[in-house]
């Protein structure tokens, strides 16, 4: 990761009419932070805490409501789409279901083609450089001819990262790229996006409501709450020593190899509130193990808790750091006994 900006977010706000219906839903609701050229910088939350509009708003596949997007200092917000063409080329998705994403008519070689297309790339060498993007996401070249519904999901998904990669992208966000694949191939996929990351030098976006997919991946973690900030700073900091009680509770969510996995919602009590009527004061307040009366009262401002890392609790402070990973000796070995007897084939 560098220190070089390559974006910069101001206040970014969306909010969605509800159809028939004079409510609201604010999906996003006032983010700022910016974004290293070369990090990994992972956007995490349940669902419903709008960390795929925001994805969507960074690559403006939504229009915002109000805020800004600073690209090299340009504010690509209102671009026209004449004037956004050349910039969508440098930012690129890759989307949860590959298999949706990938138009089931066209075979890869004729969806690579496109892309290359759309943007003028490689046109008297473009069988060569699909060649090359399906060796580069371990794919044998030989299989171009086919059709997404002839290739697994953990495949289409690495055809999905071909196309991003097509046109050469300086940025790439990954909107939950591996949830819908099987436990089996997640982390061949997750390994496959962490070298081609370092080998281009590209900054990515990793949008997740697993923070466990990006323990070993991310520089810096974002965590959003109701369309809200509530923690950001490094990987290592976020997840040693979070300073907001949501995250502790999606660190206490993440599975390990002793404990069973648990959802966030199991941990916390109930679900996120409505983004229709967030609750006052600090959005989270309903759901908080710490709240106080304060908390329902006044919203907690985004502080720096320790350089470059933020977080928007009354009480940082008392936030105590997850339990050890460290499984107690006696728990440990039942545990390793009933993962023996699972791979011997017995039932314990
Ligand atoms: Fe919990 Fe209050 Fe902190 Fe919000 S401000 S996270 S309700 S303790």
């Amino acid at each position: 990761m560098s220190d070089m900006l390559f974006m910069n977010v101001h206040d970014l706000v969306k909010h969605f009419k509800v159809a028939n219906s004079s409510d609201v839903v604010h999906a996003v609701d006032g983010v700022s932070f910016s974004i290293y050229r070369n990090e990994t910088l992972a956007v995490v939350g349940e669902s419903g805490s709008g960390k795929t509009t925001l994805g969507r708003l960074l690559i403006r596949l939504v229009e915002p409501t109000s805020g800004a997007i600073e690209l090299d200092g340009q504010d690509i917000s209102n671009l026209s789409d004449a004037r956004m063409k050349p910039l969508r080329r440098r930012i690129q998705m890759i989307f949860q279901d590959p298999y949706s994403s990938l138009d089931p008519r066209m075979s890869v070689e004729q969806t690579l083609g496109e892309a290359l297309a759309i943007h003028g790339l490689a046109k008297h060498s473009r069988k060569e450089r699909i060649a090359e993007l399906l060796t580069l996401v371990g794919l044998d070249p030989s299989l171009a001819g086919r059709f997404p519904h002839q290739f697994s999901g953990g495949q289409r998904q690495r055809i999905g990262i071909a196309r991003a990669l097509s046109v050469e992208p300086e940025m790439i966000v990954g909107d939950e790229p591996v949830s819908a694949l099987d436990v089996s191939v997640r982390a061949q996929v997750l390994n496959l996006l962490s070298d081609i990351r370092a080998r281009l030098g590209l900054t990515f976006v990793m949008i997740t409501h697993d923070l466990g997919v990006v323990r070993h991946s991310a520089d810096r973690i974002i965590v959003l709450y109701l369309g809200k900030i509530v923690e950001i700073g490094a990987a290592d900091d976020v997840f040693t020593q979070p300073r907001h009680p949501y995250t502790r509770a999606l660190i206490k969510a993440t599975p390990d190899p002793f404990r069973l996995r648990r959802e966030a919602t199991e941990i916390l009590g109930g679900e996120v509130p409505s983004p229709i009527a967030p609750p006052s004061g600090c959005r989270f307040h309903t759901r908080c193990p710490m709240a106080r009366d304060i908390c329902s009262k006044e919203e907690p401002a985004l502080e720096t808790r320790k350089p470059r890392h933020l977080s928007a609790c009354h009480f940082a402070h008392e936030v105590v750091p997850p339990i050890s990973q460290e499984p107690p000796p006696r728990l440990y070995q039942q545990r390793l006994d009933i993962i023996r007897a699972a791979y011997a084939g017995k039932d314990t």
